[in-house]
Formats: structure tokens, sequence, C-alpha cells
């Protein structure tokens, strides 16, 4: 929680400070100075003029100077979603006697039209447009807007822009010479080669890991990164110069709609992602119906060219995810989900980028680099801490397998392996012993007139001589021992590197230890008693004719008066009855 309050904090500071790091100085307001041209954007010195009654031309414009036009109030200014075109006016000193060329880089990308007219000696001596939504039009160069360059002659300059459009208004303005506009397109193109790197190489890391796990939440992850990929394609203008550059049509909306795909499919990852199906279901559906609604929405709005009202849908879509992608991330911490706190900081940091940079686009906060490009910069460490959460879910994962694994081969009652494991490990043992040509013995022993206890006793004192008697023989192995439960009150003890003396001895210790431990059931004591049939490894027998010859042995100490251990050894003796069947 207090993280999270400096976090906030820390936001905020960053956001009241950048104006004043932006270079906004009152004291500049006036000319801009060819020999002297600020890197900062120009916003404090230009005049501003909206089109308040229908629209207004270059000439008509001119005669409002000192009276319509007022000073900017930023160094950004911004006019919300589709305001009345706008009018800037700025004045170019040039104090040398040569011509200087300048660029002016104004707008942000999408903007419909941009209309450049420079005004010198009272005549208008150029008039540039451009705009996405002609193709014919001046292009935006990607990520940075509109560059309209223009060789201002000796003494006073003036430059006209008229901005329109039916999406969010912002106008940074600079002027920029020729090498130093070079240098922020080259910026730029690394800073956006960074970013759709990192968003393509997540994307191939979710699909592959998609590919190879066919888990829900890597598939929507991708889908999810694809479209703030798309989006940024689109609003940054790279997807304008790349892919659909003969389409200005598709232009207008696209930035629109891939929001609102980008909003939905997020929705959609966090349900898979935190399982909301299974602890909200209701609020599952309604994230559905509404991304539903809001896709239905834009529909409608783009069939009847509804261009500002799809903007405001969009806008508020993306405010509306911001913060409801927290309030889940904050739910799921709350319930204690698996990865919940990996998701709130992840929805954290790419929430709180998504909010700035809205809220910058649609004015509310003052322009910055840092402000307008926080989405990427959020995005980027909510991708990263997204692919890590995925990994931990992963490894929980792989950890649930193993232990369902583990348990799938212990025998709940005793924890002594199960028929299953020890077959399957036996087998290892034997190939092992046979291949080193080491002995391997087997005991398998059964209690004596278990039945007896648990009818006398009842069922509960029955499992519970089972834990004694398995903690007995467990107490007994070495490291290297198998000690399994083979059936109810039969017990397998595989020891590697023993021969059958010295399995018997086993087998004799683990009789008398049996013996000697008196359990008792209320007053009276139980004594435990048990048959041992114990085998050596002679040729390539598998691990079951082991136990089946084991068996016969076992059998023959119950019908001898049980309490005692036969072994091949011993029946060869010829003491204890007929010889062994093979
Ligand atoms: P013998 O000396 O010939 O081995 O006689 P016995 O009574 O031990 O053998 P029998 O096979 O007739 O009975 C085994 C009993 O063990 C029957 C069964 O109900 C009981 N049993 C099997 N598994 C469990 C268990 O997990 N817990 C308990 N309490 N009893 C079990
Ligand atoms: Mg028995
Ligand atoms: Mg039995």
């Amino acid at each position: 929680m207090r993280a999270c309050g400096v976090v906030w904090r820390l936001l905020a500071a960053l956001v009241l400070f950048v104006p004043f790091m932006a270079g906004a100085n009152l004291a500049d307001v006036g000319a801009v100075w060819t020999d002297e041209v600020p890197t900062s954007p120009l916003g404090l010195r230009s005049m501003i003029l909206e089109e308040t009654t229908g629209p207004l031309d270059i000439q008509a414009v001119r005669a409002q100077v000192g009276r319509g036009f007022q000073p900017g109030q930023s160094s950004v200014s911004t006019f919300g979603i589709g305001p009345n075109p706008v009018w800037v006016r700025l004045v170019v000193e040039n104090p040398d006697a040569q011509p200087v060329p300048l660029l002016l880089l104004a707008g942000t990308t999408w903007i419909d039209r941009l209309d450049f007219y420079v005004v010198h000696a009272g005549q208008i001596v150029s008039h540039q447009v451009g705009g996405d939504q002609m193709a014919e039009y001046l292009r935006p160069r990607p990520g940075m807007g509109y560059l309209f360059k223009y060789e201002f002659p000796p003494g006073s300059t003036e430059i006209y822009l008229r901005a329109v459009t039916a999406d969010p208004l912002l106008l940074p303005l600079r002027l920029l010479g020729v090498k130093d506009a070079a240098d922020m397109e080259r910026a730029t193109s690394y800073s956006y080669g960074l970013v759709y790197g990192f968003v393509l190489a997540l994307l191939a890391y979710n699909l592959m890991l998609y590919f190879g796990l066919a888990q829900p939440s890597h598939r929507d992850y991708s889908i999810y990164l694809l479209f703030f990929g798309l989006m940024n394609l689109a609003y940054t203008g790279h997807g304008y110069a790349w892919l659909w550059s003969d389409w200005p049509v598709l232009q207008n909306y696209i930035i629109l709609v891939l929001m609102v795909l980008f909003v939905c499919s997020g929705f959609r990852f966090a349900t898979g992602f935190l399982g909301l199906h299974e602890y909200a279901p209701a609020l599952a559906r309604t994230l559905r119906y509404f991304c539903r609604a809001v896709i239905s929405l834009m529909a409608v709005f783009i069939a009847l060219q509804w261009q500002r009202e799809a903007a405001f849908l969009s806008f508020s879509t993306a405010l509306v995810f911001a913060i409801a992608m927290v309030a889940l991330g904050w739910d799921a911490v709350r319930r204690q989900r698996p990865a919940g706190k990996y998701f709130l900081a992840a929805a954290f940091s790419g929430m709180a980028g998504t909010a700035l940079t809205t809220m910058t686009v649609w004015g509310w906060l003052p322009f910055s680099m840092f402000s307008y490009r926080a989405v990427e910069i959020g995005i980027l460490i909510e991708a990263t801490l997204l692919a890590l959460a995925v990994a931990y879910l992963v490894r929980q994962h792989e950890n649930a397998r193993h232990s369902a694994e583990q348990l799938a081969r212990v025998d709940p009652l005793t924890g002594l392996l199960n028929r299953r494991a020890l077959l399957e490990q036996g087998e290892q043992l034997k190939v092992a012993a046979l291949r080193h040509n080491r002995p391997l013995s087997l005991v398998l022993f059964d209690l004596d007139h278990f039945k007896f206890i648990n009818d006398l006793y009842g069922h509960a004192v029955g499992d519970e001589v089972l834990r004694e008697s398995a903690v007995l023989l467990r107490n007994l192995c070495r490291r290297e021992d198998l000690a399994a439960r083979w059936g109810g009150e039969e017990f397998i003890l595989l020891l590697p590197d023993a021969d059958i003396q010295s399995a018997v001895n086993m087998a004799e210790r683990l009789r008398k230890e049996l013996a000697e431990r008196v359990l008792w059931a209320g007053s009276e004591s139980i004594a435990l008693r048990a048959s041992f049939g114990v085998v050596t490894l002679s040729d390539h027998a598998s691990i079951e004719r082991l136990i089946a010859d084991a068996d016969a042995l076992l059998y023959r100490a119950k019908q001898s008066g049980r309490d005692q251990v036969h072994s091949a050894m011993t029946e060869n003796q010829g003491d204890k009855g007929e010889p062994l069947p093979v």
C-alpha cells in the first residue's frame, strides 16, 4: 500500500515537473530567433485562435491578429477531443543577412488536416498541407508529427497553422535546424525500434510458450501484446507509413478501433490469467458484456461516421480499463490468487502509463515526452512483469505436477512406496545389479493374523499397526534400500548390494523388532508378528518373478507356524519343508 502511494507521488511530481523541464519560461513570450532556436516546444511563444463561428481563411485570420488571438497557455497546447479548428501563429525573426532553412515540427501524427502558411512582407509565400485525411497530403513522420520545411529570409516572418481533427487535438510545435530534425528522427526511430523489438520478442516468447504448453494465458497475453503493438503502430503513424499507406480512410478510425481491441484483449487476458471465472463469474461476465457493448457501439459510430463520438468512446474505454485492471489486481492480491502480486504490479505500471498518456492526449495533463509516451514505458514494464508472472505460473504448475507425481508413487497410509513405484524403481535396481554383477535381495513379509487385530480392536487400530510396522521398516533401511507397501498388510524391502545372508539377517532383525514392539489398544497390548520370505536375484528374472518366489517362501513360513523367516537358503538346508517349486 505504502509502495503504491510512493509511486503515485513520484508520478505526480514527474507530471507537475514536466512543464518546467520542457523549458517553459514566461519571459520568453515573443518571436523565435533563428540564431537561437529553443529546443523546447514553442507553445508559450505562439498565439492561438479557435474557429468558433465557422471556417476562416488565412486572410480573415490575419485580420484578427491582435484581437481574436490569445497567447498560448502552456508549452504544448491541448484542445481535447474533436475541437473546433484551431489557428496558431508564430513569428520568426532572422537577424542575419542570409536565409535560414528551418523545419517546423507540428502536431501529433493523427491530425486530419494541417495547413501551414508562411507570410513574409505581407505576402503568403508558402502554403503546405499535411494530414492523414487524404493520401496526397504531406504525411506524418512516424513517432514525431508533421515536418514543414521553409527557408526563412532575413527579417520577420509569420507562420500560421490551421489544425483540424475529430480526434484529440494537441499541438506540440518545434522549430528545428535541418541537422537537428535528422538527429531527432533518428533518435525517435531507435526508441521505437527498441519498443517494437521488445514487444516482438515478448510476443514470440509467449507464442512459443503457448505452442509448447497450450496454456490459454499465453495465447491471450500474445493477443493483448499484439493489439498493443498494432495500436502503437497506428497512433505513432508507423502503420500509416508502412502498413496502410494507401488507405487514409482506414487511418481515421483504426487508432480508435485498435484502442478498443487492446482494452478488450486486456480484459480477456486478465479474466483467464486471474481465473475470474472461478471466483468472480459475474464480474467475468460483466467484462465480456462490456467489451461486446463497446465494440458494437464503435461499429455503429463508424457506420454513422461519428468520428468524434468514436474518439470519446475509445478514450473513455481506455481510462476505464486503466482503473479496472488495477482494481482487478488489487482484488486478486486480497484473495491471494496465484501470481496476483505480479499482476497488480504489472497492471499498475501498464495502467499508470496508459492513464498518463490518455490524460495527456485528452488535454488533462500538460504535454511532455514523458507523459505523452508514458504508455510505452508503462507497457514495457508491465510486459516484463507479466513475463515473470507467466514464468512463475509455469513453475507453480510444474511444482503441482511434481507433487502429484510424487503422490501417485506413495502409499498414503504409511508413506512408503506403493506397488507401482516399487516395480518401476525395483526394475532399475535390478538392471544396475546385473550390469555391475552385484547382489540384489528382496524381503517380502506379511503381518500374522492381522484380520484378527482389525476385528478385535477396530480398523483404526489396524491402521496404526500398519503405520508402526512401516516406521520400524524404514528405520532399518539403509539409504539405498527401497521399502514399499505391497498390499493390505504385506510389505517389501528391496536391498541392493545385499546377498541372501545379509537379507535374511535383516529380515530376522525386523521380525524381532516387530515382536518387541508392543502397541496398546486401551489397556490391552497387541503383539506384532510377521512371516517373511527372502530371495536374491540370481538371473535375469523380473522383479515380479522375484516377488512371486518370495511369496511362495512366505506361504511356507505361514504354513510352518508363522513368525519366521524363510529363504532359498533355509529351504535348501532342507529343514523347512519340501524344496521350492520353480
Ligand atoms: P495371515 O496371518 O494368514 O496373514 O492372516 P491375516 O489375517 O493377516 O490375513 P488376511 O489376508 O486374512 O487379512 C488381511 C486383512 O487386512 C484383511 C483386510 O481387511 C485388512 N486390511 C487390508 N488393508 C488394510 C488397511 O489399510 N487397514 C486396515 N486396518 N486393515 C486392512
Ligand atoms: Mg496377514
Ligand atoms: Mg495378507
